[in-house]
C-alpha cells in the first residue's frame, strides 16, 4: 500500500541512522481481489475507521471479509449468532469432550452435542473456557506444576510523540495497517546480552487514523480539557506522528491466569484472574528502545517530542489501554507436563478437544500475534483432517 508521508519522513531518518526501514506487512487489499472461496475484496479506500470498526469496503482481510459468508453458504454449516459458549461438557472419565452447553438469545441453557469441540475465543477466554471445564491441570506457582494458566505474557509497549510545526500529515486518510516499520533492534537482530536483557522490540510509524477525541495527540503540558486544549488541536491537528516500539514481553513462574476464588460473573462461573506485573528484563528492554527512539525522533527534527515508556518504577496498571496482545495460558508444546497442547494444539488431555489461539504462545515474542495465529490456526486446520479421517491423540507425530 502507498506509505503516507509521516511513514515517508520516519522512513528517511531511519535510513539516515544507518537503519533498515520498511513498509509494515498487512492485511489490507491494495487492489480488487477476488480470493480462493469466491470472497471479494475492495480496494482499500484509507478511510481511518481502521481500528474498532469492520470494513465496510470488504478490503480488511479479517474472517467476516474472507472467509465466513463463504463458509454460510455451505449446506453443512449453521452459524447460531448471540450464543454464548459456558462450559465444555466431558464423559465421566474425563477424558473426552461430550458437547457444549451454550446460552442462547434468550439466555436459555442448551446442550450441543459434538464429536469435536474447537475452542477458538479469545486467548484468555480459550484459557477460562478449559479451567472452567476442567479440561489439563490448572497451574500451581507454588510448585511450578500443571498446566492451564502459565506462560501468560504480554506486550511491552512504549512511544515517542513528535510534533512538527512545517507538517501537513492527514491523519483521517489513515489505514489501519499503513506505515513503515525498523526492526534493526528486534529479537536476534543484534546481541542484547551486551545490553542486559532478552527479547527485543520492533519500531513503527503509521498514521492509522485521525477519529476525533480519540486520536488527538498534542504536546506534552497542553491542558487536557478547555480553551486552551481547542486552541491546541487547531494548532497541532495533522502535525504530530508517534514512533511506536512493540516489544517482547516475557513469560515468568508467577505471571499466571486462574480462576478467582471469590468473584463470579453473572452465571455464577469463577471469573478469570490475571497475576501480572512487569520484570526487570522488559522495563530494560523497554528502556533501551527509548532511547532508539529518541535518537530517530531527533533525527526528524521536530518542533519538540515527548516520550512513554515504563520505568523501574512502572507496576501492571489494567485502566489505560495498552495493547490488546495477551498471550500465553494453554500454550503449545512438546510435553504434556509443561504444556497445555501439543504442537498441533489438540489438548493433551482431552484430544477431542483443540484450542486455537495466542494463548499457545509461550511468550510474546514483540510482534502483534494476528499472522502467528493464523498461521498455526492452518496449522491445525491441516492436521484435523487428519484427525476427523482417524480420531486419535496426534502426539508430537
Ligand atoms: S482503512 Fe481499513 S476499514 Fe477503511 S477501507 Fe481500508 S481496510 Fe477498510
Amino acid at each position: 500500500m502507498p506509505q503516507a508521508s509521516a511513514s515517508r519522513r520516519f522512513h528517511e531518518a531511519a535510513e539516515g541512522l544507518g537503519l533498515h526501514p520498511f513498509p509494515r506487512p498487512g492485511g489490507n487489499a491494495s487492489r480488487a481481489y477476488t480470493n480462493e472461496y469466491g470472497m471479494q475484496l475492495g480496494p482499500c479506500t484509507y478511510c481511518g475507521f481502521c481500528e474498532w470498526y469492520g470494513c465496510y469496503n470488504y478490503s480488511k482481510a479479517s474472517p467476516q471479509t474472507c472467509v465466513l459468508d463463504a463458509l454460510y453458504r455451505q449446506p453443512n454449516v449453521e452459524i447460531r449468532t448471540d450464543s454464548n459458549v459456558m462450559k465444555v461438557e466431558l464423559s465421566q472419565d474425563g477424558k473426552h469432550a461430550t458437547g457444549v452447553t451454550y446460552l442462547d438469545e434468550n439466555l436459555e441453557e442448551v446442550f450441543q452435542p459434538a464429536d469435536l469441540v474447537l475452542i477458538c475465543a479469545y486467548s484468555i477466554h480459550n484459557v477460562h473456557l478449559l479451567l472452567h471445564s476442567g479440561i489439563g491441570t490448572p497451574y500451581d506457582p507454588a510448585t511450578g506444576e500443571g498446566v492451564v494458566g502459565r506462560n501468560y505474557s504480554y506486550q511491552m509497549m512504549g512511544g515517542t510523540s513528535c510534533f512538527f510545526d512545517d507538517a501537513e500529515f492527514k491523519p483521517f486518510a489513515g489505514a489501519g495497517i499503513e506505515g513503515t516499520c525498523v526492526m534493526d533492534f528486534g529479537i536476534e537482530q543484534i546481541d542484547f546480552g551486551r545490553e542486559g536483557f532478552i527479547g527485543g522490540s520492533y519500531l513503527s510509524v503509521g498514521l492509522t487514523n485521525g477519529q476525533p477525541i480519540r486520536s488527538m495527540p498534542l504536546p506534552e503540558g497542553t491542558p487536557r480539557w478547555g480553551a486552551e486544549w481547542k486552541q491546541a488541536i487547531g494548532q497541532w491537528y495533522g502535525k504530530s506522528l508517534s514512533i511506536g516500539s512493540h516489544g517482547s514481553n516475557m513469560s515468568y513462574r508467577d505471571c499466571y491466569l486462574d480462576l478467582d476464588p471469590t468473584y463470579r460473573d453473572p452465571f455464577g462461573r469463577p471469573l478469570l484472574r490475571m497475576t501480572f506485573d512487569w520484570k526487570p528484563n522488559d522495563i530494560r528492554m523497554t528502556q533501551f528502545m527509548k532511547r532508539q527512539t529518541e535518537a530517530l525522533a531527533e533525527a526528524m527534527q521536530p518542533t519538540s517530542w515527548n516520550s512513554s515508556y515504563k520505568d523501574e518504577n512502572s507496576h501492571y496498571d489494567i485502566r489505560p489501554y495498552q495493547t490488546t496482545h495477551n498471550v500465553g495460558g494453554a500454550i503449545m508444546g512438546t510435553d504434556p507436563a509443561t504444556s497445555a497442547v501439543n504442537r498441533y494444539l489438540q489438548s493433551w488431555d482431552v484430544p477431542n478437544v483443540w484450542v486455537s489461539g495466542a494463548s499457545a504462545f509461550p511468550q510474546n515474542i514483540q510482534f502483534n500475534p494476528t499472522g502467528a495465529v493464523g498461521a498455526l490456526t492452518y496449522w491445525m486446520a491441516d492436521a484435523l483432517r487428519d484427525y476427523i479421517r482417524d480420531p486419535r491423540p496426534m502426539g508430537e507425530g
